[in-house]
């Protein structure tokens, strides 16, 4: 068992911010990296709205220096995920992961959120055979392709655009008859000559050839009942995410949907266990708002650690005796 401090759970913006403060601080906080260093972030090709970089900035790039800088005040990034955390005692909490099981005296928690998945026929097998979740990852393989985007928000619109590099044709299929994406998102896409446009229209069922690969989709239109097969060799979905908020189970309060629920200084129900990010956040989900709710929620756990320095175990002597 480890002592520590503080522990991040999760590596995304908000994540990367909570390491770099408390770091500095003195805090030499325990980084747990999860699935994907970086998260979402990681994953998206071009960032081109966070502040300081014109012109834009790669992804992973970003992610790469913030590691490196929260690493350069004594972050430590594992590469491991938790798998079950103990908070109903107070602190210290128990997070356990793969491949260690930790004491820590504060909490941070940066998991952040999946995207949405459909829930319908031939989603899950295709995975990997025509079906995706990132554009970024995965158009690459989809080079001179017919593909579908199914959603209608920002996350569809600005993939389907960066998609139109490699296919040939993108169509973007929504349930309504107007986006939700932003204005200079739309008008980007309107006037894209590869892409088209299926409205008010559902995905019934994603078909596979008898290698299992993406054939095609069954689609409804919502307004006339009509129901047909398009044919397409890739389907790339952005319908939202929802939080991983479920190793948690009852020990955090959260609402209906699952996001986590915070108070103005980011603390969650638990005395000592913070939250940022899109792990609490449905709304406003960009590269800058989580990283300055990491950095807040992070300056939280440092004043709660001050106050509570009295009564905490000081780590050498944790360390020490195994607790
Ligand atoms: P979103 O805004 O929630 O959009 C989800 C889209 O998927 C909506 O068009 C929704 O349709 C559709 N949808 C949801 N469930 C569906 C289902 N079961 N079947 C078919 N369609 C379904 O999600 P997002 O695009 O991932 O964006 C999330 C947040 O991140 C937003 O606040 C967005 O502004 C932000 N974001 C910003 C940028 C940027 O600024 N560059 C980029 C990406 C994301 P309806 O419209 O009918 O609800």
């Amino acid at each position: 068992m480890k002592k520590t401090r503080v522990i991040i759970i999760g590596s995304g913006p908000a994540g990367m911010a909570a390491a770099l403060y408390t770091a500095r601080a003195q805090l030499k906080p325990i980084v747990i990296v999860g699935n994907q260093l970086g998260g979402q972030a990681a994953i998206t090709h071009e960032i081109e709205n966070y502040p300081g970089f014109p012109g834009g900035i790669g992804g992973p790039e970003l992610i790469e220096r913030m590691k490196e800088h929260a690493e350069s005040f004594g972050a430590e990034f594992v590469f491991d995920s938790v798998t079950s955390v103990d908070f109903t005692r107070g602190t210290p909490f128990t997070v356990k992961t793969m491949y260690e099981e930790y004491l820590a005296d504060a909490v941070i928690v940066t998991i952040g959120a999946d995207p949405r998945k459909l829930k319908v026929p031939g989603e899950n097998e295709g995975i990997g055979k025509g079906v995706s979740y990132c554009g970024t990852c995965d158009g690459f393989f989809f080079r001179g392709k017919e593909i579908v985007v199914v959603g209608g928000g920002d996350s569809a619109i600005e993939e389907a655009l960066f998609l139109t590099r490699f296919a040939t044709s993108v169509t973007v299929i929504h349930r309504r008859d107007t986006l939700r994406a932003g204005v200079q998102l739309q008008k980007r896409a309107f006037e894209n000559p590869k892409m088209a446009f299926i409205w008010d229209t559902v995905v019934d069922e994603i078909t596979l050839d008898e290698n299992g690969v993406v054939n095609g989709v069954k689609l409804t239109n919502l307004k006339t009942n009509e129901q047909w097969h398009h044919p397409t060799q890739g389907v790339f979905i952005f319908i939202g995410h929802d939080p991983n908020s479920k190793i948690f189970g009852e020990q955090l309060a959260m609402n209906d949907k699952g996001y986590v629920i915070i108070d103005e200084r980011h603390r969650t129900s638990v005395e000592g266990v913070f939250a940022a990010g899109e792990i609490h956040d449905e709304i406003w989900r960009q590269v800058a708002t989580s990283v300055g709710q990491g950095t807040s929620a992070a300056m939280s756990a440092i004043h709660w650690l001050d106050e509570h320095s009295d009564k905490l175990q000081p780590l050498e002597e944790a360390q020490a005796s195994g607790d």
